[in-house]
């Protein structure tokens, strides 16, 4: 049997879990980095847009600051979200930013003087400051009140992503590649590390540590149509849950994107409305101002999505032999615009579907429609990203639910989010290596190796009827059908009792390729249960949350409502079972510092008010005219409203130019 011990197991090499190395090596721990793919190929390298970050830079970001990014993320999430993490975020947001430009991201810079820029389908001319020239810029997007999303033209995953991968290089982390993490090792409610499979020569080793971080990104595979590539499989969420311990949190909760390529699905950035680009319908009209007057492309994009598809509802989507689609237009910010920000962009759309989105007119319009393209649902963390309920299981990225993003994530607070919660959770996480001493029989390592082996070998020996490959198309069809944009109780209940029947049926499957090395036939295997039971972790929470919130929309109970159904799903997976079991975890109205009010975009009068919230509202209001007439500063305001734990070098203000650190 092969034990590989080390302080600080990492699975995933994202830049969620690249980060995470960091901070722990950087503390003493030995740390090994898991990854299906090498470590420069994961999926965050291919975030174009930016990052969000209020420096408050350039012109339009002028009075930004982490108070404005607070309530767009709080508007943004419908009131799903942890108002702590939103907090701990936005103030680590623009100390990232600036870490990573020291790790050598080539953030796109501001150059001082006149410039020209689109905005609501206008060309306008702004004059960025002198004393402002060089520092980092940011771009218009996610429906912010100011411009703070940082960015390296369209390629800033990559960047990032490189960054991070090659800091780790210096603190020699361990990175290994084409390893998956098929188990998790536990024992008393504690976790001590993962069984994994070798994906070249098939081998299972056990890798025992002082602690375990998931950081394996999002589940968008179980859906037919996604934007996410092709290992987002959700099997590291899977794996927790397998646990029976730890919990996954409002797996309900998936954003659909709305201008993914048709038909490979592949995204074109928010970065292309954020600069300008419109929508058009199939008589080329700009409609979402009739839908969204003060937002209009830039509202959230769970309400962008459904706006699109209501239009083609309504009869105005282009046919195409891939269904209806509506128009992204980007040619009128002009040639050069687009060759230097939005080169990426113009790359996947002469490849792909061989237009030029550059060329004036119809010719140069980009066929888009909404697909799954962010799980704000994964694995539920306390604010320092420990598993609630399995102690030394943290998870980071958007593998996890810290929540951050409650029921819609805004653009740009993605990428951000691996950044930050890299660095905050990283933290935390190596404190915990540190302090934790490796008490675990190796008898019960193996018997957690030797279940796994009888599990592939189980597969392997299996003359079943069903193919594992229909099996896995079957339940994206039921995600697609079912379990996306718009929902009914009945579709729900449809998806929930057809995903148990395939879950049933992967016990009867037969592999045909029978080598125990180097089988993607196997590999599919063993991961498509996993995969049935995420999506029945969505299907059914989507099924028994009675309300619509953020990207969950239910036609049968159109109104978000906050009396009921401020809470957050938990989901938790017993052995033998074939149905998550699904707890709830309230939001304390009287403990945020913003309470639940309009989100200012989509639909108005749409909520079920709680009394609560206008008391607490009043509470808010009243303290903070208090301690302002007190001439207290924003800090202490914030501080007295709903305080937060961060790590002290975190918690130490921004500074931005003109106004120091106020
Ligand atoms: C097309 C696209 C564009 C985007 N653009 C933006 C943007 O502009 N701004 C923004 O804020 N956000 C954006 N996002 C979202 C953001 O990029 C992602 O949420 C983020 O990069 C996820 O990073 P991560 O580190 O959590 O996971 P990932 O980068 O997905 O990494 C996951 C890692 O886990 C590994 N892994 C998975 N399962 C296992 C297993 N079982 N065992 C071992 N290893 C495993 C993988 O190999 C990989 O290394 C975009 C997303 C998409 C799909």
């Amino acid at each position: 049997m092969n034990i590989i011990y080390c302080d600080s197991l990492i699975i995933g090499g994202g830049i969620a879990g690249l980060r995470a190395a960091m901070a722990a090596a950087d503390k003493g721990n030995s740390t090994i980095v898991l990854s299906l793919c090498p470590v420069r190929r994961s999926h965050s390298a291919a975030a174009q847009g930016g990052m969000q970050a209020s420096l408050a830079n350039p012109i339009m970001g002028k009075g930004d600051n982490e108070d404005v990014h607070f309530a767009d993320t709080v508007k943004g999430s419908d009131w799903g979200c942890d108002q702590k993490v939103a907090r701990m975020y936005c103030q680590v947001a623009p100390k990232a930013v600036r870490e990573l430009a020291s790790f050598g991201v080539p953030w796109t810079r501001i150059t001082k003087g006149e410039r020209t820029v689109v905005i609501n389908a206008q060309k306008t001319k702004i004059v960025e400051r002198d004393e402002t020239h060089g520092l980092i810029n940011s771009r218009n997007f996610g429906g912010t009140k100011k411009w703070r999303t940082c960015f390296s033209a369209d390629v800033t995953g990559h960047v990032i992503l490189y960054g991070v991968a090659n800091e780790c290089a210096k603190r020699h982390v361990d990175v290994r590649d084409r390893k998956e993490a098929i188990a998790l090792i536990h024992k008393n409610n504690r976790c001590y590390g993962a069984i994994v499979r070798d994906l070249i020569d098939g081998s299972i080793s056990a890798y025992v540590a002082r602690g375990t971080l998931i950081a394996t990104g999002g589940y968008g595979r179980i859906y037919k149509h996604t934007t996410n590539a092709v290992n987002c499989e959700g099997t590291g969420a899977a794996i927790a849950l397998e646990t029976g311990v730890a919990q996954l949190g409002n797996m309900e909760a998936v954003q659909f994107h709305p201008t993914p390529i048709v038909p490979s699905g592949i995204l074109l950035t928010e970065g292309c409305r954020g600069d300008g680009g419109i929508l058009r319908d199939v008589d080329g009209y700009r409609f979402m101002p009739d839908y969204e007057p003060e937002k209009k492309e830039l509202a959230s994009r769970d309400v962008v999505s459904r706006r699109i598809m209501e239009h083609i509802r309504n009869g105005k989507g282009v046919k195409s032999p891939y269904g209806e689609h509506v128009w992204l237009d980007i040619s009128i910010l002009g040639r050069e615009h687009i060759e230097k920000n939005l080169r990426d962009v113009q790359d996947i759309c002469k490849t792909f579907n061989g237009i030029d989105p550059a060329d004036e007119g119809p010719k140069g319009w980009a066929p888009v429609l909404p697909m799954q393209h962010y799980s704000m649902g994964g694995i539920r963390v306390k604010p320092t990203g420990e598993s609630q309920k399995l102690s030394g299981l943290f998870s980071c990225g958007e593998a996890a639910c810290w929540d951050l993003h409650g029921f819609n994530r805004l653009g740009g607070n993605s990428c951000g989010e691996t950044a930050v919660s890299g660095m905050i959770v990283g933290n935390y996480f190596a404190d915990y290596c540190k302090s934790h001493e490796l008490d675990i029989e190796t008898e019960l390592i193996k018997k957690f190796v030797e279940k796994e082996e009888k599990y592939i070998d189980e597969i392997l020996a299996k003359d079943g009827k069903y193919n594992v490959y229909e099996i896995k198309n079957k339940m994206k069809e039921i995600m697609w059908e079912h379990v996306a944009i718009f929902r009914t109780g009945e579709g729900l209940q449809k998806a929930v009792d057809e995903l148990e029947k395939l879950l049933n049926e992967c016990k009867n499957i037969k592999v045909e390729n029978k080598e125990k090395f180097g089988n993607p036939e196997l590999e599919d295997a063993y991961r498509t249960p996993k995969m049935i039971k995420i999506a029945l972790c969505v299907a059914y929470g989507a099924l028994l949350r009675k309300e619509s919130r953020g990207a969950h929309y239910r036609e049968d109970f159109p109104k978000r409502d906050d009396a009921n159904w401020l809470k957050r799903t938990l989901a938790e997976w017993h052995e033998g079972d074939t149905l998550p079991t699904i707890i709830y975890e309230d939001l304390d109205i009287m403990q945020m510092e913003m309470p639940p009010a309009f989100r200012g975009y989509g639909a108005k009068g749409n909520t079920i008010e709680n009394p609560k919230s206008e008391i607490r509202q009043k509470e808010v209001d009243e303290i903070r005219e208090k301690m302002q007439s007190e001439n207290k500063s924003r800090y202490e305001i914030q501080d007295a409203l709903m305080h937060y734990e961060l790590q002290p070098e975190y918690k130490k203000p921004n500074q931005r130019v003109g106004v120091g650190d106020e």
